[in-house]
């Protein structure tokens, strides 16, 4: 087993890990090498071929290939490293990276920075617990978008879908164009788990009904799906008797969830999230592990891609930096790091720390709420006192929120030990 030593190493060559990687080599480290399992770097984009990506990064709307595209072939221009068909297998808290392929078998690399980029994957049938047997004609949408978009096969022709993420809402209105019949997108919640844009984009132009708390209390069907029963739920999503309806179909879309990749994370002992199945990082993305960075969909699940290459490219400079600084991380507890909370409304932030002396321009603090409020004000607070508000006709936890926090403000509170993140009464 061979071992070799190299200064960034990136788990992950989808959206973030690219960007970490080209903002790392920008901030002048050579040695930057991605490992990435796939056979084609891009990550999940390669399969996401409608349009939408990139309106804020590059001012139009591209495909995701084409947008993961924008960012490898700068990598390939670059000269940075990658290494394809390997599969990372272990990360230790020292920074020792065990990795597998087909050319150099098990091999580990000693990195002085590690950046997780490893994605997210979507929640499974068995972890949603539907009664009902076990057919063919299940899958969750991003494997039947595989199917339709990369391999070429249509997995149904009868459709319903649970759940109303936005990899459901994109697929209800693939389906269609590919000529299948999406029957219904049931959704548990009152609200539903995707942007606006696509429900108006994927559902409302093609006719396709969203019943919100509505759940798929039953699937028949032994050897393939023959339907599925939708009932609704009460205010604590259980399933109400007497409003059952049975939809024929062939075909169940479970689009219920995303879970951060972070099997490698946890087993080298990085300070996890209960609530984003994410790292705990500062406002330079560090994990609890000095010299690991985490960004991308394996910290917290975005909403769009162009802020996971935004994100990205903060870990990709904060990874340098440590490199650059002999691997001294930016934080420490003796120069004092704030934490940030949650306040009245707010679900989770990240960063979940910050250090003020390693605030340079700003820190782009961003969150969820836990429902669907109208006409509210989001606050910035430090030790409970309102820095500055903004009013916002609608915030919903389908849509990420984002409030920027200006170094010349934390220069106001020099000695606080908390932001608070939440609705101002
Ligand atoms: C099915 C699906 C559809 C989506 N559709 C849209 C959309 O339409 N619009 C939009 O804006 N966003 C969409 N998203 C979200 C979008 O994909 C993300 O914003 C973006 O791709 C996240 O980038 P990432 O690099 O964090 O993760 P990914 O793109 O998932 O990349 C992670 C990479 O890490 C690799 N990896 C993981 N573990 C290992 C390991 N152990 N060893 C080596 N490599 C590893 C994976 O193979 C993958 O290439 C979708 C997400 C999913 C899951």
């Amino acid at each position: 087993m061979y071992c070799r030593t190299v200064d960034i190493a990136i788990i992950g060559g989808g959206p973030a890990g690219l960007a970490a990687a080209l903002a790392a080599r920008e901030a002048g480290v050579q040695d930057v090498l991605i490992l990435e399992r796939d056979l084609k770097l891009g990550g999940i984009l390669n399969q996401c071929i409608h349009n939408g990506f990139g309106l804020h990064t590059f001012k139009e709307e591209l495909t995701g290939p084409e947008y993961a595209a924008r960012f490898a072939d700068r990598v390939i221009a670059e000269g940075i490293e990658y290494k394809l068909g390997t599969m990372v297998v272990d990360l230790s808290k020292d920074k020792v990276i065990t990795a597998m392929n087909r050319e150099d078998g098990m091999f580990t690399i000693k990195a002085k920075a590690v950046i997780l980029a490893m994605g997210c994957r979507e929640r499974p049938r068995g972890a949603l617990g539907i009664p009902g047997f076990r057919p063919a004609g299940i899958f969750s949408a991003g494997t039947a978008q595989r199917f339709v978009n990369i391999e070429g096969i249509m997995p149904g022709r009868e459709v319903v879908i649970l759940g109303s993420g936005d990899i459901g809402l994109i697929m209800a209105r693939r389906m269609t164009l590919e000529g299948a019949k999406v029957k219904l997108v049931a959704e548990l919640m009152p609200y539903s788990g995707g942007l606006k844009r696509n429900i108006v984009q994927c559902l409302n132009d093609y006719g396709i009904p969203l019943k919100l708390s509505h759940t798929v209390v039953d699937i028949k069907g032994k050897e393939r799906v023959e339907g599925v029963t939708v009932a609704q739920v009460d205010s604590k999503n259980k399933p109400i008797p007497g409003t059952e309806e049975f939809y024929a179909c062939d075909t169940l879309l479970l689009s219920c969830g995303l879970i951060p990749e972070n099997e490698l994370s946890m087993g080298a002992g990085v300070e996890m999230s209960p609530i984003t199945g994410g790292a705990v990082v500062d406002n330079t993305l560090e994990t609890s592990i000095p010299g690991v960075y985490a960004c991308g969909n394996v910290l917290h699940v975005h909403d769009l891609v162009d802020y996971v290459s935004e994100e990205a490219g903060n870990a990709g400079r904060s990874a340098a930096k440590y490199v650059q600084n002999g691997e001294e991380p930016a934080r420490g507890t003796e120069r004092g790091s704030i934490a940030v909370k949650t306040g009245k409304g707010v679900r989770y932030t990240v960063p979940s720390k910050v250090c003020a002396e390693t605030v340079e321009k700003d820190v782009l603090v961003r969150f969820r709420v836990d429902n669907v409020y109208r006409d509210v004000k989001l606050g910035i607070f430090f030790d409970g006192e309102l820095l500055r508000s903004v009013k916002k006709r609608t915030v919903a936890p389908g849509e990420m929120e984002e409030l920027r926090i200006r170094k010349e403000e934390f220069e106001k509170f020099p000695n606080a030990e908390t932001i608070t993140i939440g609705f101002v009464d």
